[in-house]
Order: structure tokens, then C-alpha cells, then sequence
């Protein structure tokens, strides 16, 4: 026998029972989202890796050591991509989104890959959940952007289990001037420094600030603050900011050792920690990102956002106990004996698919026992079952699976009768929208 293939390291399926979460945190999402005005976006899976290498920056984590890139057949280099943000802002130049009205909105839901080292909540294809808002550059924007995140969590049942940590880190200039500063703190201690995190002090000394390891909390304790040597004007837009998250009523724990991990952020960054655990389970985050746009060849346009990953809500929403609805249990199960009774059965079985009963027909060649067991397994209210006399007669018979008892109705009846017995109010009768016509 062939060896069983499985998913590649770190890279998951999704069953249906987490599709029942999938499909409820996309609903909180896009109901969220169209109250807002914020319109859906699907940037492809694969760029080219230039516009990470330029949007993330080379000195980060994700660009160094986390993209699946690789070469397609004219070796052009490609790379699955690991975040949302820059390939929307390469969307925005490419179709022209500065000629739309202001700000302009967009939302996305999508998988991403990064090649991390798989472990508990971190995975090798996962997926966010995010918001972006471009053209236009307030703090009220950013509250907004905060304000929405946290809604979604409460949507979700989970918005006490986060902290949002916020922190400025100003504009690019002014950083430039911090991080020289932060450099030669770095270099003057640089054996205090594990030598796995010694070329930090010269690809992207900020990152130095917030990691886990013990050592170099103690330094960034010790480290000159950032604060001191931000442009007055991000001071103020990070004062206004604050202002209006306290008019919101949304909590906040400042951290001026927050820096995020990309290049492109200007201004306001922010995470969403778990209480109890810290960074490490961050289930969010953003910032500000006014640079990227330029940076990527289009007009200076200013633009924030937001993503979440989906599978650590989905986590946490069971560590919360909560539970989302399931649409997929079925209402009917249609039992049959004999071709004359499987030859009515399909008609039947759509009929009641159009009345908005979910109804699972058993098809195949088993006894009406073997069908009854089955019907038991898919845990249905009621089953249709329809032998040699039912056909003879024109009838079926109607069996409640709890009670164990059972009716004869006329073959016409069926339908009605059922719709009945489940309740209008519970048929599946999801209607996209209706169509029109040019
Ligand atoms: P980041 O932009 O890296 O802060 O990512 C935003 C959110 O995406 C994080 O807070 C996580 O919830 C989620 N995320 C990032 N990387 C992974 C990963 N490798 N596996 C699962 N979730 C991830």
C-alpha cells in the first residue's frame, strides 16, 4: 500500500466544524465592515517578491527569514504572501484608487504563509482577517480603526481576553535619528547581547526593543526612550489619538517599547495582547503606514490598518467556551426500498430542498434498518421513508427520530407537512439577493 500523504509542516485543513467558525467570524466581519463602508478586497496569493522585499523592508523578520519565495519557469521571483497590507497598497497604485472618493475603505480575508516554526497558534498558512484605510491621514481615522477591531472581538465574545498596547514611534526622520541613537546604546553593550540577536544591532536595532528574551528586556529597560526623539507633530497626532480612544471608552496600555516588525509603519503601531500571556499571543495588530505607498511607487498617500489572525480568535473563542451556530444540521433524512420508491424519492427530496428543509437522501442500497441507523448518525428531527405499499398507496410515512413514533400522510402532503413540524422560522431560506437585469 501507498504511503498516506499528509499537509505539508505547519500548514492545516479546515474541517467543518471549524468552518462553523470561519464562516460566523467572516459574517461579524463583513456585517462590520459594509456598516462601516469598508468594501472587500482579494489581492493575490503569489507577488512578485520585490513588493515585500521594498513594502516590509530587508531587515525584518518576515523578509529575512519568513517567506516561501521561489522562482516560477521564466525565474521570475515569487513569493506567497505573508502579510495583507502590501499588496493592497500595490492594488491602490495599480488600479488608481487615489482617483476614488476618500478615504478609500477596503477590507480582506484571506490566507497567508510565512515560514515560522510551527507551534500552538503559529502556523505555516494562516489566516487574517484585516482593514485598510487610504488617502487620508487623522487620528480620528485611527481610533476608528481601533475602535472596529475591538467590536469585532466583542462580536466574537472574546473582548475582555485583550489588552490593546499602543505606542507612537513617529515618522520615519525622527526615527532615523532614534534608532542611531538606539544603535550605539546597543554597540556599547553589545556583549550583554545574546549573539543570536547581535546583527540586529545593525539590520534593525528597534527590534531589539521588543523581544521576549530576558536579556534584552532588562537592556530596553535601560535603553534611551524613543519619545524623547520624536517630531513634536506625532506627539500631538498620538495625544489626539489618545483623546478620542478615551471618547470611544476603549482601553489602553501604552508601551513605548511596541515598534511592530515591519519597516512601513509611521506614526501609530498597536497589538492586541493576550491578558495572561503577553505578545506572544498577540491576536492583532496595526499601525499607521504614510511612507508605503511612495514607497512603492505611487503618489504619497497616508493609509492605516489592522489584521487579525483568524485561527487565534478561533482559538480563544474556545477557550472562552463560546460557541457559534451551526447551519449544517439537517432537518430531513429520506429513506426508501425498492427502484419504484428511490424513482419518487428524488423528486421528493428536491422538493423539500426548495422548501428550505435540509434533506439528506439515503441513495444507496441499504435496508430500511441500515437507512433508519444512518438517518440516527446524521441526527435528524425527521425521516421520510417510503416503501413498496407507500408507493402502491401514494403515501409516505413520517417518522419523529426522538419520539420514535410515526404517520402516514398523502405523498402530496409530505412537504407541507414537514415544513410544519420543523417551523417556518428554522427552513434554510438564504437568498443571496435577487438578481436584475440590464
Ligand atoms: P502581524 O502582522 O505579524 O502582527 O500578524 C497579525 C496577526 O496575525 C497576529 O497577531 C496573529 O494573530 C496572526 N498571525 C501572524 N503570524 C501567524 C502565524 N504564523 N500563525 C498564525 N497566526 C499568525
Amino acid at each position: 500500500m501507498a504511503e498516506p500523504l499528509s499537509t505539508p509542516k505547519g500548514i492545516h485543513d479546515i474541517l467543518p466544524d471549524d468552518h462553523d467558525y470561519h464562516t460566523y467570524i467572516k459574517k461579524v466581519v463583513r456585517h462590520r465592515a459594509r456598516q462601516a463602508g469598508f468594501r472587500r478586497i482579494t489581492t493575490p496569493v503569489i507577488e512578485y517578491t520585490d513588493l515585500f522585499q521594498r513594502g516590509i523592508g530587508d531587515g525584518t523578520d518576515i523578509v529575512s527569514k519568513e517567506m516561501y519565495t521561489f522562482e516560477d519557469r521564466k525565474e521570475r521571483s515569487l513569493t506567497l504572501k505573508p502579510e495583507g497590507t502590501a499588496g493592497v497598497a500595490r492594488a491602490y497604485i495599480e488600479h488608481g484608487m487615489n482617483q476614488w472618493p476618500k478615504p478609500v475603505l477596503l477590507y480582506y480575508f484571506e490566507p497567508h504563509f510565512r515560514y515560522d516554526r510551527p507551534q500552538k497558534g503559529r502556523y505555516r498558512q494562516f489566516w487574517q482577517l484585516g482593514f485598510e484605510v487610504l488617502g487620508e491621514s487623522d487620528p480620528a481615522l485611527d481610533a476608528q480603526v481601533i475602535y472596529m477591531a475591538q467590536k469585532i472581538f466583542s462580536d466574537l465574545g472574546i473582548a475582555d481576553v485583550f489588552e490593546l498596547q499602543l505606542n507612537t514611534i513617529g515618522t520615519p526622520e525622527a526615527r532615523k535619528k532614534y534608532t542611531a541613537v538606539l544603535q550605539d546604546f546597543y554597540l556599547d553593550k553589545i556583549r550583554a547581547i545574546p549573539p543570536e540577536f547581535r546583527d540586529l544591532v545593525d539590520t534593525n536595532p528597534l527590534r531589539l526593543l521588543d523581544q521576549k528574551d530576558e536579556d534584552l528586556q532588562i537592556l530596553a529597560k535601560m535603553a534611551p526612550s524613543m519619545k524623547d526623539y520624536l517630531d513634536q507633530e506625532s506627539l500631538d497626532f498620538h495625544e489626539e489619538l489618545k483623546g478620542y480612544l478615551d471618547e470611544l471608552g476603549i482601553k489602553y496600555v501604552e508601551n513605548d517599547k511596541l515598534v511592530r516588525g515591519l519597516d512601513y509603519y509611521t506614526r501609530t503601531v498597536f497589538e492586541f495582547w493576550d491578558k495572561n500571556t503577553g505578545a506572544q499571543n498577540a491576536v492583532g495588530g496595526g499601525g499607521r503606514y504614510d511612507g508605503l505607498i511612495e514607497l512603492l511607487g505611487g503618489q504619497p498617500t497616508p493609509g492605516m490598518g489592522f489584521a487579525a489572525g483568524v485561527e487565534r480568535l478561533i482559538a480563544n473563542m474556545k477557550i472562552q467556551k463560546v460557541r457559534v451556530p451551526s447551519k449544517d444540521d439537517l432537518h430531513v433524512f429520506v429513506a426508501q426500498l425498492g427502484t419504484e420508491a428511490k424513482r419518487k424519492c428524488l423528486p421528493l427530496i428536491d422538493k423539500l430542498r426548495d422548501a428550505g428543509l435540509k434533506t439528506m437522501g439515503a441513495l444507496g442500497k441499504g435496508s430500511i434498518n441500515v437507512q433508519l441507523g444512518l438517518a440516527n448518525k446524521f441526527k435528524v428531527p425527521y425521516t421520510v421513508l417510503i416503501g413498496i405499499t407507500e408507493v402502491r398507496e401514494g403515501t409516505a410515512i413520517i417518522r419523529d427520530m426522538s419520539k420514535g413514533i410515526q404517520e402516514t400522510v398523502k405523498f402530496d402532503e409530505v412537504v407541507p407537512r414537514l415544513v410544519k413540524l420543523i417551523g417556518d422560522d428554522k427552513l434554510d431560506k438564504y437568498s443571496p439577493g435577487e438578481l436584475t437585469y440590464e
